[in-house]
């Protein structure tokens, strides 16, 4: 299958498991989106995807080939990710924030990897603001960058996790925005949130981990209208 798939994730830190079974199903240009309570592992199994993390039994797939045995850096050009905190160099300029990867990584000329950054915050609405540093911009327009950063590279996949955890609940709504744009648009994403509005309208399909396991995963509609689980009931009923 084209898209992302994970097939029986294990992980532990030291003599602790955190994942003992993920599975995810994505197809090309879908979007799922991992819900599940703090501590249920969501954060360590986004990694797993990208190698950050490597999973001690299971396999991730790529288009139907293992990713175990590519060389990371080669992986992380072709997978995105977005964290809570946005991650971006504070001293420099958000052009150059997105300029240098795109030469250091994918080895474009600097006037190439200029042409590209531009055009890119112009797509997320920051074309004002090539110039400025990431601390003159509010916590929305840093994630709008760091979003048009990994945007930049042409990924295959985008990786989120709780982008809009760290946001002032008015500056949520904007990036979340610009989230369901790129689902639209036929990204293939996977997305780790507490959002459950977007959870609802944007996700092709929603996995449920508690504790390490992803105990139901489903379209949107079956999740939240008809979840089988006691767990995944219970999560709901405290988060809705
Ligand atoms: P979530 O993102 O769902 O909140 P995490 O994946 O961040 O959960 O964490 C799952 C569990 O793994 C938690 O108990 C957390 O304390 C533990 N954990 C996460 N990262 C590490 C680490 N680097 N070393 C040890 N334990 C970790
Ligand atoms: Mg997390």
């Amino acid at each position: 299958m084209s898209g992302v798939v994970t097939r029986d994730i294990h992980l532990s830190f030291g003599a602790t498991p955190v994942l003992r079974g993920v599975d995810l199903d994505v197809e090309h240009g879908h979007t799922a989106c991992v819900i599940g309570p703090s501590g249920s592992g969501k954060s360590t199994f986004l990694r797993t995807i990208n190698r950050l993390l490597e999973p001690s039994r299971g396999d991730v797939l790529l288009d139907g080939r293992s990713v175990l045995g590519e060389d990371p850096d080669r992986l992380r050009r072709r997978i995105g990710m977005v964290f809570q905190q946005f991650n971006l160099f504070p001293h420099m300029s958000i052009l150059r924030n997105l300029t240098l990867p795109l030469r250091r990584i994918r080895g474009v000329s600097a006037d190439e990897a200029e042409a590209i950054a531009r055009r890119q915050l112009d797509l997320v609405g920051l074309a004002g603001k090539a110039d400025a540093r990431p601390g003159h911009l509010s916590g929305g327009q840093q994630q709008r960058a760091a979003i048009a950063r990994a945007l930049a590279m042409e990924p295959q996949v985008m990786l989120f996790d709780e982008a809009t955890s760290a946001l002032d609940p008015e500056l949520v709504k904007g990036v979340l925005g610009l989230m369901a744009d790129l689902a639209g648009e036929g990204m293939t994403m996977v997305v780790v949130t507490h959002e459950m509005g977007f959870a609802r309208e944007a996700a092709d399909t929603v996995v449920f981990l508690d504790e390490g396991v992803s105990v139901e995963a489903g379209p949107p509609s079956q999740i939240f209208e008809a979840p089988v689980s006691p767990r995944l009931k219970q999560f709901l009923s405290d988060v809705l």
